[in-house]
C-alpha cells in the first residue's frame, strides 16, 4: 500500500473524519496516480485512514475507510450500497415519487461517486479518473444490491477517450417520464451533462407549490425544462419561464403537457434573464413570486455571470418587477458560496434597496442527498424564500 504522510499538526482534522485530503496538508507521499489506494499516516507513521487518489476541488483524494484492514473491493462497495439503500427505504416506498438519489458521494462514504434512480433507470456520475478506476467493483456491487432496469453513466471529469452512456440492462427509449410528488417530468439520461430535472430541488419545488403558488403570477428565470413552473402551474394564476437556451422551450412545453396543462396557456421566453427583467419593466409586468435558480457560471454575449459576484444584480433586477407583498425564491447550488455568504448578499442587497423584507424559509438538500457531517461543502444547495413588503 502506498503511503502519504501528513504535516505535523494536521492529523486532528483527519482524525475528526474530514473526508477530502488536501495536498497542502501532506508532508510527503509515494508517487500517487489516479485510482491508487494509499494509507494516510501522521508524522509518526501512525495509520489514520485509507483513501483513494481522485483529484477534485482542492483535494488529492477521498477517505474510504478508517480500518487499516479494510479491503477496497466489490464487497466494500456492496456494504456501502446496502447501507445507503436501507437508509432510503422511505423513498423506495412512497407514492407519487419514483426518482431520487440512491448514493450521494462522501455523504454515503465514497466521495466522487453519485448514483440516481430515475424510475428504475440508474445514472452513475464519476467525478474523477480515480474513482472511475473502481468502475468494475462499483458496477458489480450495484448489480448485486439493486434491482435496476438499466444503468447509464456520465463523466464529470475531462477525458477525451471516455464517453458516458449506456452501461447495463434494458435501455429505455428516451425521454422517460418520472414522477416526483405527483408531478411528471421528462428525463433523458443519455443527452449531454444534464438529465432534464435536478432531483436535489424536490423539496423546494414542493414548498413553492404548497406555499407560494396559489393564485400567484409566477416568474421563473434560468428555467431550463421549466420544473419550477410546471410544479406551480396548477395553483398559480400564470407562469412565465425564461431561459437562454433554445431547447428550453420545447422541453418546458412537453413537461406542461405531461401534467395536463396546455403549454400554450403559459408564457415561455427564450431570452437572457437580465434582458427579460428590462423587458418586463418596460412593459409594466409584475409578478407575485419570482424564482431565481441560476447556474454557478454562465457566459452570454461575452458577458460572464458568476453567482458569487453577480447575485446582487439578479435580486435588484427582480425587485423592480416584484408586486406588493411578493416572494423571491433565491437559490444557488455553488458549494464554495456558503449559506452565510449567500445570506449576506441577500441582506445587503435588500437593505441597500431599502425594502422591508422577511426571510421565510431557508432550505437545503433533501434526505436522499445525504451530506457529510464533517465536510461543509457537501451541503451545497441553498434555497431561500424571502417575502418583500
Ligand atoms: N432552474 C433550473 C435549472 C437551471 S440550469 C431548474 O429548476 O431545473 C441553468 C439554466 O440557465 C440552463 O438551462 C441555461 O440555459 C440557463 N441560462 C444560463 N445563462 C442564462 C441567462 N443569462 N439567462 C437565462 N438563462 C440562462
Amino acid at each position: 500500500m502506498k503511503i502519504a504522510t501528513l504535516n505535523k499538526g494536521k492529523e486532528t482534522k483527519y482524525l475528526n473524519e474530514y473526508p477530502l485530503i488536501d495536498e497542502e496538508d501532506l508532508y510527503s507521499h509515494d508517487h500517487l496516480k489516479e485510482g491508487d489506494l494509499f494509507n494516510l499516516v501522521n508524522d509518526s507513521e501512525q495509520y489514520i485512514a485509507t483513501a483513494y487518489v481522485g483529484k477534485q476541488h482542492k483535494g488529492v483524494g477521498w477517505v474510504l475507510s478508517y480500518d487499516k484492514d479494510e479491503v477496497i473491493n466489490t464487497q466494500f462497495f456492496e456494504k456501502l450500497f446496502e447501507k445507503a439503500k436501507e437508509e432510503r427505504q422511505y423513498f423506495y416506498n412512497i407514492d407519487g415519487t419514483n426518482a431520487f438519489r440512491v448514493f450521494n458521494g462522501e455523504g454515503d462514504g465514497v466521495g466522487g461517486l453519485t448514483i440516481d434512480n430515475y424510475d428504475g433507470h440508474f445514472l452513475i456520475q464519476w467525478y474523477s479518473k480515480g474513482i472511475y478506476k473502481f468502475r468494475y467493483n462499483v458496477l458489480s456491487a450495484l448489480k448485486q444490491v439493486f434491482n435496476y432496469t438499466s444503468v447509464f453513466e456520465k463523466m464529470r471529469f475531462k477525458d477525451a477517450e471516455i464517453k458516458g452512456g449506456f452501461v447495463d440492462g434494458e435501455a429505455p427509449e428516451f425521454p422517460i417520464v418520472i414522477e416526483e410528488n405527483f408531478t411528471f417530468y421528462n428525463v433523458d439520461l443519455n443527452d449531454g451533462p444534464m438529465t432534464g430535472i435536478f432531483l436535489d430541488q424536490k423539496e423546494v419545488r414542493k414548498k413553492l407549490k404548497e406555499r407560494y403558488a396559489e393564485n400567484k403570477e409566477i416568474l421563473n428565470v434560468f428555467s431550463y425544462t421549466g420544473a419550477f413552473s410546471v410544479v406551480a402551474a396548477e395553483p398559480a394564476t400564470m407562469t412565465t419561464s425564461v431561459d437562454l437556451a433554445n431547447r428550453s422551450r420545447a422541453l418546458t412545453e412537453e413537461n406542461f403537457g405531461l401534467n395536463g396543462i396546455d403549454p400554450k396557456s403559459q408564457y415561455i421566453y427564450v431570452m437572457d434573464t437580465f434582458d427579460y427583467f428590462n423587458y418586463a419593466r418596460r412593459h409594466d409586468l409584475f409578478y407575485d413570486t419570482i424564482v431565481i435558480d441560476p447556474p454557478s457560471f454562465a457566459r452570454n454575449k461575452k458577458k460572464t455571470f458568476t453567482v458569487q459576484k453577480d447575485y446582487d444584480k439578479l435580486i435588484k433586477g427582480a425587485l423592480e418587477i416584484l408586486g406588493p407583498n411578493g416572494t423571491l425564491l433565491l437559490c444557488t447550488n455553488n458549494s464554495s458560496f456558503s449559506l452565510k455568504a449567500f445570506k449576506n448578499v441577500i441582506n445587503n442587497t435588500l437593505q441597500e434597496a431599502n425594502v422591508e423584507y422577511e426571510i421565510q424559509d431557508v432550505m437545503g438538500l433533501p434526505k436522499d442527498f445525504k451530506t457529510h457531517a464533517h465536510y461543509k461543502p457537501s451541503k451545497y444547495l441553498k434555497a431561500i424564500f424571502v417575502n418583500i413588503q
